[in-house]
Formats: C-alpha cells, sequence, structure tokens
C-alpha cells in the first residue's frame, strides 16, 4: 500500500495569485489532516533557520502561513532550531513578529536541555533528544530539500537527526565518518579551513601546525571540503558515508519514538535547491529549477519523492563551482558528493519508520 505525499508544484498555469507556490501551500495543508490532530497540542515546528549570509532556507512566508493555520486549527505552536543564538535569525528575517510564534532553542536557554537514549552503534553510543522537542506534543518536520556534503543530501531526515538533538550527538553521527588527519606537505596555508569552520574548532598553532579542538568539532567536513589541496582528509573508518546515513537514521528513530502515533508531520520545501546544507552559512545558486512542496506523514515517503524529483538532466551548471562538473552515474547529489543519497532511504525503511513506496497527489 503505497504512502501518500500531497504535492504543490511551482508549476502554474495562468498568470494569478491562487497558482503561486505560497497559495498551493495553504491548499496543502488544509489535506493534511493537521487539523484533527493539533488543536490544544504544543505544537513544535522544526525548520533551519539559516547561518550568517545564507538565503535559501524556508522563506518567512511559508513559515507564517503555516504558523497561521496552525494556530487557527488550536495549535500552541513554537519554532525550533538547534543553536538559535549564535545563528541569529532575525538577520534573515526569522523573528516572532513576522513568524507569528516564538522562535526557541531546541535545546533551551542554556543548550543544555535534553533527553539522554541509548543507541549502541559503533562508535555513536548516546543520543540527547532536545528537551524542547521531547516535550511537544506534535512535530511538524518543516525542512529545505538540498545537498549535504557528509550524506549526499539533506532533508527531512536530516532536519530531526541533526536538528531535534544536542551537539553531542551531532558529533556522535558524524564522527562516524572518521577523524580529520592534515598533510603538513600539502597545506599552502591559505586559512580557508580555518574561515570555513562555524565551531571554533580548528586553528594553526604558532608553529603553523593545523590543530582541531575536538571538543568543539562536529565532523561537518567543511574544512575538509574548503581545503583547495586536499591537506585535510577523513580518517579512522575513512569515508564512511554510509555508516553516517545509519547514524542519521537511528538518531531520527531516537526522536521519533518521544511522539505518539500520527503526531509527526513531515513537508519539504523544494526550493533553492543547492548543493551544500544550509549550516554552511552561505547560499550558491540553484541546482536545479524549484519544483515545489511535498509533504506527507511518512518521512520515507516524502523523502523518496523529494530526491525522485531532482533530476540529473535538470542541472542548473551555474550551481556547482566553476569548473566543477558531475561524475559518475547516479542521482545528481551523488554525482556532486560521491555519495548515495538512498543510503538514508534505506536504513530508515530498515528501521520501520516508512515506505519508498509513495502516490504523488499534486494540489492544483
Ligand atoms: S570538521 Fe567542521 S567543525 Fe571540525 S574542524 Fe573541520 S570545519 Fe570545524
Ligand atoms: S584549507 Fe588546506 S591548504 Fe588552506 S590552510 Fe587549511 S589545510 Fe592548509
Amino acid at each position: 500500500m503505497p504512502s501518500k505525499v500531497l504535492f504543490a508544484p511551482v508549476a502554474f498555469a495562468k498568470f494569478e495569485k491562487s497558482q503561486t507556490l505560497p497559495a498551493k501551500f495553504e491548499r496543502l495543508l488544509d489535506q493534511t489532516g493537521l487539523e484533527k490532530i493539533v488543536g490544544g497540542k504544543k505544537t513544535a515546528v522544526k525548520m533551519h533557520l539559516g547561518d550568517g549570509l545564507s538565503y535559501s532556507t524556508i522563506a518567512p512566508v511559508f513559515v507564517r502561513t503555516l504558523v497561521r493555520k496552525l494556530q487557527g486549527w488550536g495549535a500552541r505552536c513554537f519554532i525550533a532550531d538547534h543553536d538559535v543564538i549564535n545563528r541569529k535569525p532575525d538577520e534573515r528575517g526569522y523573528t516572532e513578529s513576522i513568524l507569528g510564534c516564538p522562535i526557541v532553542d531546541a535545546c533551551g536557554m542554556t543548550g543544555n536541555y535534553m533527553y539522554e537514549k541509548k543507541v549502541s552503534y559503533k562508535s555513536f553510543e548516546v543520543m540527547d533528544v532536545a528537551g524542547e522537542i521531547h516535550d511537544a506534543d506534535v512535530l511538524i518536520d518543516f525542512s529545505h530539500v538540498k545537498g549535504h556534503g557528509g550524506c549526499g543530501y539533506g532533508g527531512a531526515c536530516k532536519n530531526i537527526a541533526m536538528g531535534c538533538v544536542s551537539h553531542r550527538t551531532r558529533r556522535g553521527i558524524h564522527g562516524l565518518e572518521g577523524g580529520l588527519e592534515w598533510d603538513k606537505e600539502k597545506c599552502i596555508h591559505c586559512n580557508q579551513c580555518i574561515e570555513s569552520c562555524n565551531h571554533n574548532a580548528n586553528e594553526f598553532t604558532a608553529d603553523g601546525i593545523y590543530s582541531v579542538f575536538y571538543h568543539n568539532c562536529t565532523y561537518c567536513g567543511h574544512c575538509v571540503k574548503m581545503c583547495p589541496t586536499g591537506a585535510i582528509t577523513t580518517t579512522g573508518l575513512g569515508n564512511q558515508y554510509e555508516a553516517f546515513q545509519e547514524g542519521m537514521a537511528l538518531s531520527t528513530k531516537g526522536v521519533l519514538e518521544t511522539f505518539a502515533p500520527g503526531h509527526v508531520y513531515y513537508i519539504n520545501v523544494l526550493t533553492q535547491i543547492t548543493a551544500l546544507c544550509d549550516c554552511w552559512g552561505l547560499t550558491t545558486p540553484s541546482l536545479v529549477p524549484d519544483i515545489g512542496i511535498m509533504a506527507s506523514d511518512d518521512i520515507v515517503a516524502v523523502e523518496s519523492a523529494c530526491l525522485d524529483a531532482i533530476k540529473a538532466d535538470d542541472l542548473i551548471p551555474v550551481g556547482l563551482p566553476l569548473g566543477i562538473e558531475l561524475k559518475g552515474e547516479g542521482h545528481l547529489f551523488e554525482r556532486i558528493h560521491g555519495k548515495n543519497p538512498f543510503v538514508q532511504l534505506e536504513a530508515l525503511e530498515r528501521h520501520g519508520l516508512g515506505t519508498r513506496n509513495y502516490e504523488l497527489i499534486t494540489i492544483d
């Protein structure tokens, strides 16, 4: 039995307001069934609030539309992300007065409000579910779809696995990729690795040695990707992107287990689909034309539908850095990052979180 995925496409028939994506999004929300679930409930809307100079996270107009709908159905709504204070969301238009509800750090004002759970997968032994997410009655997983250097793809799973947990958990998942190694002979001391680190985790010592403060390091891989000479590489188990994806699936499962059945809903926004994750603090041009918004109560189904809709044949070359070309075969994200994004979906499916068999229902 296929899971239903609602689809509001950007494609339009006429120059009319009713044909625009915000208008279609409102009609999509009316078909989600959330009206019967959220009344009187503490409802967490988990989204990525961007960082630095990024402008491709979900536009405030869609967040406002969602919040107003949920509140109209009686939800007690709030928006959550991790590290909210450091991200400065107001600089990108995300304020309570614009969005219509409070914006909170998922781990509380101190960043230390969380609930520990056992995971026991390789070096990823424990995880912490963010306290504000754990205590919510309903979770709306509101995700911007894009590529991701660590696992190829970032959508609904990544928004939960990395965004509804503690720093320690993110480090545990990234740690499955292996550690970092620096090759002195290859280093030209351009400093790009230091500038690309959003966690104050690396520096050059007074005698010019690359040093990582692993307490802060989330193994995000930004320094590895930015290094023009390949002087920084992941070590340990090597590039274990499949283990990374398994870790993401387990983290997602750990978060979802804290909600009653039917109390989590997934909305994926496929606009400004860029090569890299929103946490880089920058936005590059879109890889493909905007597609629309997809939504489902099945995380695997909605992620599958999104990945299927993003096609290498639709590549807009300016979405890649000058001189970079697609490699090999497979999904567009695999041809950019060398990592098969479907591994993530297979892991989610194996853990009983949904099905890749979906039926697309288009919203006119
Ligand atoms: S992996 Fe990420 S957090 Fe760690 S040093 Fe490199 S850029 Fe910083
Ligand atoms: S980005 Fe690479 S080459 Fe540049 S300073 Fe860092 S390690 Fe050295």
